[in-house]
């Protein structure tokens, strides 16, 4: 796997907590299981989940079988693609021996062979390779296992299978072997075995619960969540469109108050990104043996893991929900002038603070609380004047590097804003870029940092390359407070950076 996707995977999880380890159409219900493809002549890809209950309240496996149509598959070619890690959690095919995932077609048994890519114990991709042309329907299978956690588990990105509960989750990076990523569109249909589950189970993935056919690119299933058992959901929202699915009663947070924030913000939040009608959201909570609150988001949806034995600050959750929901929407596309996290983090760090505010969902002085916040972790970072080649080398062995580009990329966009507002007179700002990112992703043009730094200078000219080029080596970012400028002014003091003594910090504070 290339840097650069290594980057995005890693932007894609938010890290909270002292202990904690952690942080990339809607489709309609289907009542019948037949096997999309028909009628249509474009590829088809029908995924079949099969969990078994141990009997014990838990699910001891998952039985996967994806029936590929009018996909020839020359000699040599692979067949179907799936990580062995993902962002350095192991997914259902870590340690799959050679006859794990088997394969037939219309000329019966297809032999495979094994190609793996990517060095890292972090990611790393397996793929499975047609020993001969393949003729027809093509049916790959392979039985998948949940990962066994303790408290002494190291916590992670939600990438992994997990039984909890009598029932399980996944994500469907972690948990399919599908044609290898392109632009092709697939007809999709998903369809829940639950003949092996007790009576009162369900199946549920990101779009709907129960069997879907919808069209769409591997991705739509590799990107979205699963999860199966007795799955107990929570709904709020003004459209409906948004759901909270949860396998155990929880006991650590309001369950219904979380709901209704998350809720109301993803209402926002739809609005604001200018989302097409009709469009799903879901959030997907796991309980953990072991201590940490971790979150990742995938498309139109998000799974975080907690563990419930204890209280959960509120303003915390939220704050990490809130994070997690808006990376939903501003990215930007993976290039080799990718800078490891500094749009993708900060930009949800921002959104994060600035939307639950606009919506009425938090006050000022919270607001200007959390800015302070972010401010306070940059400065306190002892990578806060490190070049980022410096830290995307000590990402993964250090936290303080792996946090870095959130409060960097925060305080940047910070400026970025104020710069926007003072050149426009107000009239403009921040929102503006961003929604033109938006609206050039929808239309499926290349918008990396080059389309970042061009849209920015047409709003502040030559300081747009300055301030980008400042970020990016290092620079000390000072807050311009164009955002709360009538309330609050910018305070420089003295604070303790570790491992670094006595540096300068600012804040905002009251007139
Ligand atoms: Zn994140």
């Amino acid at each position: 796997m290339n840097p650069a996707k290594v980057l995005t995977l890693l932007s894609l999880t938010v890290v909270l907590g002292v202990s904690g380890t952690a942080c990339a159409q809607k489709t309609s219900p289907a009542n019948d299981a037949r096997p999309a493809g028909a009628p249509g002549n474009g590829p088809a890809l029908s995924v079949r989940l099969k969990p078994y209950s141990d009997g014990r309240n838990s699910v001891s496996h998952l039985d996967v079988t994806t029936v590929l149509t009018s996909l020839g598959v020359k000699k040599g070619q692979k067949l179907v693609t799936m990580p062995l890690r993902r962002a350095s959690t192991p997914t259902v095919a870590d340690g799959s021996g050679k006859d794990w995932l088997t394969a037939r077609d219309e000329a019966g048994e297809l032999p495979l062979e094994i190609q793996d890519a990517g060095e890292s114990e972090f990611d790393r991709d397996r793929s499975w390779m047609a020993t001969r042309d393949t003729q027809g329907k093509i049916t790959v299978s392979y039985r998948a296992a949940p990962r066994a956690l303790t408290a002494e588990s190291k916590g992670g990105p939600e990438y992994g299978l997990q039984a909890e509960n009598g029932g399980i989750t996944g994500a469907g990076a972690g948990l399919l072997a599908l044609p290898e990523s392109s632009d092709t569109s697939y007809a999709i249909s998903l369809t829940w075995d639950l003949s092996a589950m007790p009576p009162n189970s369900r199946g549920v993935w990101t779009y709907n619960a129960g069997d879907a056919t919808t069209t769409g690119t591997v991705d739509k299933l590799a990107d979205a969540y699963y999860a199966a058992g007795d799955v107990k959901e929570m709904r709020s929202g003004a459209n409906g469109g948004f759901t909270f699915y949860y396998l155990s009663e929880i006991t650590s947070f309001d369950l219904r108050g979380l709901t209704d924030f998350t809720a109301k913000l993803y209402d926002h939040a739809s609005t604001f990104f200018r989302d097409k009608p009709g469009q799903v959201y879901s959030v997907f909570a796991r309980q953990v043996p072991y201590r940490g609150l971790s979150g990742t988001a995938l498309s139109r949806s998000f799974a975080f893991s907690f563990k419930n034995d204890t209280k959960l600050d509120d303003a915390e959750l939220k704050q990490h929900l809130a994070h997690e929901m808006v990376h939903n929407w501003p990215r930007l596309d993976e290039s080799q002038d990718d800078d490891g996290g500094w749009f993708t983090e900060g930009i949800a760090n921002y959104y994060a603070d600035v939307l639950p505010y606009r919506a009425g969902l938090i006050g000022y002085e919270p607001f200007v609380g959390q800015i302070n916040s972010n401010l306070s972790q940059y400065y306190s970072n002892r990578y806060r004047e490190s070049p980022r080649a410096e830290i995307l080398e000590m990402t993964w062995k250090d936290q303080a590097a792996q946090r870095a580009p959130y409060h960097r990329g925060y305080v940047y966009l910070f400026r970025v804003d104020s710069q926007i507002k003072t050149a426009s007179a107000g009239k403009r700002s921040l929102d503006d870029v961003v929604l033109e990112l938006l609206r050039r992703s929808e239309n499926h043009e290349k918008v990396d940092a080059n389309t970042w730094l061009t849209l920015v200078s047409k709003e502040i000219g030559d300081l747009a390359q300055q301030e980008y080029r400042d970020m990016i080596n290092g620079k000390l970012l000072i807050p311009l407070n164009e955002f709360v400028a009538k309330t609050h002014r910018v305070d420089k003091y003295r604070g303790t950076v570790e491992g670094l003594g006595e540096r300068d910090f600012y804040r905002l504070v009251k007139k």
